[in-house]
């Protein structure tokens, strides 16, 4: 090894940023982070652009370390028997070590109308296209939120809270995460806001087009603007560059965040699959899996052997709107229990936790490695050994 090393962070999102930041508590790393845009995307704020509350962006000077090269492009193929990347401007960057944190974003609706009709949700892009389309839509016009997770919920209420006839297609049940004390507390406030709720098998949606949504129980819906917001996939970019990934596609690692493949590669985010048992995508457990991912490299730099990683839950915090929320409780392993905060109190404990995590991620650039500390799931020992005694992973990998 030579006196420098360098270390390339393959995305700017949450993962990516606590990753990079913490790398540089060594100051003979050099880190790189390679991310499209010029400035941090709040991905858990992009229901409030679209209604309009906050715009979803912080510059980068906010929430990363001095030390930190930011380079704005997008990485186009990862080559591990060179050790670089190339990059879509056509340049190459060279590492010793790479942190893979290429998040998610829309997954394939893979039904038919709905990539020409929907809007999709989950990026900066989408969330502007959408919101100029919501604008140009009568103010009375019907809007159809296709998808009852969390996100399908925040922008059916931010959308209900602006003045807009929203309806809710669950394609199931509501908050499939929830409770029932939970949802019920959710129904009401959505009920409260004005919007339809749709739920049931029946609702699964089997088509859209260009003013109408269609179920599968047979009833089409009139509709001038259609959110899509039935899941996250993630890049191919693992796949693409040889990797070994799950089956949606996120890179394969062992506990402590490396590739399956290559000891260079570490993994973090909505894009990692640890022990092909992955972390329920989301921000909560990015800010978790970033800094370990780094640990992961400033062990093997030290020479020691990386620790496996840990990563609890403390439940699901859900906008309903500017004025109300709920924070649904639950066990470490992520599993929801009867305990939630709704109302006003909800909200501003939303709002609260919007806030810490940019906080978060500055904390980590002024003081990287303070937090040393990481919240366990408990039966995730159990699950891994479940998983060991079961037919051997590799069947499924991509
Ligand atoms: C509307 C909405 C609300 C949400 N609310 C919550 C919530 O309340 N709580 C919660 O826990 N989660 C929430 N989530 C989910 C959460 O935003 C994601 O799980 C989280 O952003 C994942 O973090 P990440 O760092 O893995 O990826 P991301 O934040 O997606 O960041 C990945 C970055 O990598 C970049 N990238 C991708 N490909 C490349 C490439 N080839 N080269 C270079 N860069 C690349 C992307 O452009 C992006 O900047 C919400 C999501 C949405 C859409």
């Amino acid at each position: 090894m030579t006196d420098n090393t360098e270390v390339v962070v393959i995305g700017g999102g949450y993962a990516g940023v606590m990753a990079a930041n913490r790398l540089t508590r060594r100051a003979d790393v050099s880190v790189t982070l390679i991310n499209p845009r010029a400035s941090f995307v709040e991905r858990i704020r992009l229901h409030q652009l679209v209604g309009g509350s906050h715009d979803a962006v912080v510059g980068y000077d906010r929430v990363l370390a001095k030390g930190v090269r930011l380079v704005v492009d997008t990485v186009d193929r990862i080559d591990t028997a060179g050790r670089g990347v190339t990059l879509a401007g056509g340049d190459t960057v060279g590492y010793d070590y790479l942190v893979y944190a290429v998040g998610s974003g829309s997954a394939d609706p893979g039904v038919p109308g709905a990539a020409e009709f929907a809007h999709p949700i989950a990026t900066l892009e989408e969330a502007h296209r959408l919101r100029a389309v919501v604008a140009a839509a009568p103010a009375s016009a019907p809007v159809t939120v296709v998808g009852a997770g969390p996100t399908g919920i925040e922008t059916a209420a931010e959308l209900a809270e602006a003045g807009r006839a929203v309806t809710l297609v669950c394609g199931g049940v509501l908050g499939p995460y929830l409770h029932p004390r939970g949802r019920r507390s959710i129904a009401g406030r959505l009920a409260g806001l004005g919007v339809t709720v749709l739920d049931g098998p029946g609702t699964k949606v089997t088509a859209v087009t260009r003013d109408a949504v269609r179920l599968a129980d047979g009833r089409e819906l009139p509709s001038a603007v259609t959110v899509w917001t039935a899941g996250f996939g993630v890049p191919d970019l693992a796949a693409r560059s040889g990797l070994s990934t799950d089956a949606a596609g996120r890179l394969l690692t062992d506990e402590t965040l490396t590739s399956v493949d290559d000891e260079r590669v570490v993994a973090a985010g909505d894009s990692a699959a640890p022990s092909d048992l992955p972390y329920r995508m989301s921000c909560q457990s990015a800010v978790q899996l970033g800094p370990q991912a780094a640990e992961t490299v400033l062990s093997r730099l030290a020479g020691e052997p990386p620790a496996p990683v840990s990563v609890g839950f403390a439940g699901q915090c859900i906008s309903l709107g500017r004025r109300a929320g709920v924070f649904q409780f639950a066990q470490r392993d992520d599993t929801a229990n009867r305990y939630r905060l709704g109302g006003r109190p909800g909200a501003r404990l939303k709002e609260f936790i919007c806030k810490t995590t940019v906080w978060q991620l500055s904390y980590e650039a002024r003081k990287p490695g303070a937090h040393t500390w990481w919240a366990t799931d408990g039966k995730r020992p159990l699950l891994l050994a479940a998983e060991r005694d079961q037919a051997p992973a590799s069947a499924d990998r991509v």
